[in-house]
């Protein structure tokens, strides 16, 4: 080969690599779809849909006041606006815009302070995964928000929760402790019930199957920013094994989730029922053979829960559920709260509530493989 066609083959050679490195990266890159603002009397939220899941980073700088946002491994969609003009009083200008080759970055121009602005992922829903951005009187306070004026990401290292008696806004900060706490532990959420299988149905016509899912769902983005490896058995409202399925075949499906992934952890997620409305509070349930370590899952998942949502404690109890009794590791079952009781199905019913009870269920999950 004379020196010249070994050049030529060298180019082509190159060529094609860098081909392939571009078929490789388109695979994985997310696309913005759309940038949505919507407004209420107390708070702003901005939503970016993505055709798939996106990590996302924020931080906030000062003068001019904005938070900005990168979404990474993404483009932005054709069609999306490039800036919104809100004037209100949370937010005055949204921006979007392709930052460099892998990061869309959003800026929001806002003058509140730390305390009163969240970012968080929520998967599923009306597009695969959205990151959504809340500016005002938010009434939880998850994840990645960092300090105004600071122009470092956010490192805070505590989770807690802002028990001010009458002013109560729980907090969860997702910072290097927790990080480092929950990195490459391997986790399996279960939404009780679903598709087929309604569950318990509450005085107003609230769904077990319903409330399980979008705690188990906000459980599961929490721990996935936390850098844990998370499996869930279900993303939608659909039946794990299949539509109407024998209860066996239903169940082991879900263990199995936990079983072949070999996950540290097991934690399914039901809510109570009983005849009487007035029975009330929460449960944590383990395997009457399992171990001490199921027992203290159940007990921390439990607390949390009750720490978040004030629920009475029934305690932590013992059962042959099928669930906890047929995975592999150490599991729990948490009967969250009665359905069936009004108080109770309106803390279910409530976003609010709803956020509360998957932070109760982090904390205690986080506590677990703390201690
Ligand atoms: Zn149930």
């Amino acid at each position: 080969m004379n020196k010249r066609l070994a050049i030529v083959s060298l180019v082509l050679c190159l060529t094609l690599i860098w081909f392939q490195s571009i078929v490789l990266a388109a695979s994985d890159v997310a696309t913005i779809e759309d940038l949505r603002v919507s407004t209420s009397d107390d708070k702003v939220r901005i939503v970016a849909d993505a055709n798939k899941e996106v990590d996302y980073q924020s931080f906030a700088l000062s003068s001019p006041n904005r938070v900005v946002v990168d979404l990474s491994n993404a483009t932005l969609g054709k069609n999306v606006s490039k800036e919104i003009d809100v004037d209100n009083r949370y937010v005055e200008k949204v921006r979007v815009a392709q930052f460099n080759k892998d990061v869309v970055r959003i800026v929001v121009e806002s003058p509140v302070k730390k305390n009163d602005y969240d970012v968080f992922g929520i998967v599923g829903g009306s597009s695969p995964y959205r990151v959504a951005m809340d500016f005002g009187q938010i009434s939880y306070n998850l994840g990645n928000s960092s300090s105004s004026g600071s122009q470092s990401m956010s490192n805070n290292t505590s989770i807690n929760s802002n028990n001010n008696s009458n002013n109560y806004k729980p907090s969860v900060n997702v910072d290097k402790n927790t990080k480092k706490v929950l990195k490459g532990k391997v986790i399996t959420i279960d939404p009780g019930h679903g598709g087929s299988d309604s569950g318990a149905v509450g005085p107003t016509g609230l769904y077990e199957k319903t409330a399980t899912l979008k705690i188990g769902l906000n459980v599961a983005e929490m721990l996935k920013q936390s850098g844990a490896k998370v499996y869930i058995t279900r993303k939608t409202d659909k039946d794990v094994y299949g539509p109407n399925a024998s209860a066996t075949a239903e169940l082991q499906a879900r263990c199995d989730v936990g079983n072949w992934s070999d996950s540290d952890i097991f934690v399914s997620i039901h809510l109570d029922s009983f005849t009487s409305p007035s029975a009330k509070g929460t449960t944590g349930y383990y395997y009457t053979g399992g171990s001490y370590n199921s027992q203290k899952l159940a007990t921390y998942v439990k607390d949390g829960i009750i720490e978040q949502i004030g629920t009475p404690d029934r305690g932590t109890k013992t059962s042959n559920f099928y669930v906890v009794k047929n995975t592999e590791m150490p599991a729990t079952l948490v009967e969250v709260a009665f359905v069936s009781n009004p108080d109770e199905e309106a803390i279910l019913k409530s976003e609010d509530g709803i956020k509360k009870a998957a932070i109760g269920i982090f904390n205690g999950i986080v506590k677990y493989f703390q201690s």
